[in-house]
């Protein structure tokens, strides 16, 4: 079996606070293999953003990684100091942001800034540095990039300038791409050029991605893998097809049934009914249980599950319990 690129194992993120400490990740356990597309989803609230701030070394405080272990192709990171930590991002893990700005500084070209990325991390010279930041720019579909190398973000569109985000993500040939909401930003129009790009251009230099998303439709278009995220844990996670056609719960099964579908002329999409709970209100048992359908055995409300066998996907729900009726 190939060994995983990055495994995330029992992962904990605890926020300090006031009235005491809140748990905001609760052993989060998954994987992703090289050049695999994992999508992380859930609603607002789930800890998917979380998960992915871990991996990049980006949990500000009070929040903290309180247990468990993140390990990039055999090595650990979550012990890392910040500059340790500064030098695998960018090197060997890329971060996609929602919001462009977030990644680009303003006052610099973003041939200045693609450059640097380059240079501060692959041993070429300044002009193979060029070389290689047209190829990119070309790669995520710039036209002239040439020329555009010395225009400044802010004479890119949102669109143009997410593409310039990936390039620079890019940029160091890093294994693994972390892209958090990479479309929402953007004008409906042209999410889903930028999602079909990511994966295109991200499978031509051979980094994986976790991608997270709120949207299970760009899942289904986008993932090999999917992570369904509920309350600070990893509520079902397998296949891609499998999660998405044979839901095993209850939570995955309500989010694929709130994806519009143009064959059908339905008034009003279906919603799972309540809300995410706060971290400070999470219920006992199986978080999901005052939403759930299924939930009234008194396992659901007592006791949580964890991550079992439910045929081709794994699922932490009662109801795949081997002996269940
Ligand atoms: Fe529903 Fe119970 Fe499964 Fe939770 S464990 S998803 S409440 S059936």
């Amino acid at each position: 079996m190939t060994q995983p690129l990055l495994e995330v194992k029992n992962l904990v993120v605890e926020f300090a606070g006031r009235r005491g400490t809140l748990r905001a990740l609760d052993q989060v356990s998954f994987e992703i293999a090289p050049g695999e597309i994992l999508g992380v989803v859930g609603e607002s609230g789930a800890g998917k953003s979380l998960t992915g701030a871990a991996i990049i070394g980006l949990i500000d405080p009070p929040g903290r990684i309180a247990g468990g272990e993140i390990v990039l192709q055999g090595q650990r990171i979550d012990n890392l100091n910040q500059e340790q930590m500064r030098a695998i991002r960018g090197r060997r893990i890329g971060a996609i942001f929602q919001d462009p700005l977030t990644s680009l500084n303003p006052l610099y070209t973003i041939g200045q800034q693609l450059m640097q990325t380059i240079l501060t991390h692959l041993p070429l010279t300044k002009s193979q540095a060029r070389e290689r930041a047209i190829q990119l720019l070309e790669d995520t579909g710039i036209a002239a990039a040439a020329q555009r190398l010395d225009h400044y973000p802010h004479q890119f569109s949102g669109g143009m300038r997410q593409r310039v985000v990936i390039a620079l993500a890019l940029a160091a040939e890093p294994q693994l791409i972390v892209a958090d909401e990479p479309t929402t930003a953007l004008d409906v129009s042209i999410q889903a050029q930028i999602i079909t790009l990511l994966k295109r251009v991200c499978k031509q230099h051979g980094a994986a991605v976790m991608l997270i998303t709120h949207d299970m439709g760009v899942i289904a278009e986008t993932c090999d893998r999917v992570a369904v995220m509920y309350a600070g844990r990893v509520a079902e996670i397998g296949p891609v097809r499998d999660c998405l056609h044979y839901s095993a719960h209850p939570y995955t099964a309500g989010l694929m049934a709130a994806i519009p579908d143009i064959d059908q002329d339905r008034e009003q999409l279906y919603q799972i009914d309540g809300a995410m709970p706060r971290l400070d209100a999470i219920p006992s048992g199986c978080a999901f249980h005052p939403r759930c359908a299924h939930g009234m055995r008194d396992d659901c409300r007592q006791r949580r599950p964890e991550l079992m066998n439910a045929g081709a996907t794994h699922a932490a729900c009662w109801l795949h319990q081997v002996g269940s009726a």
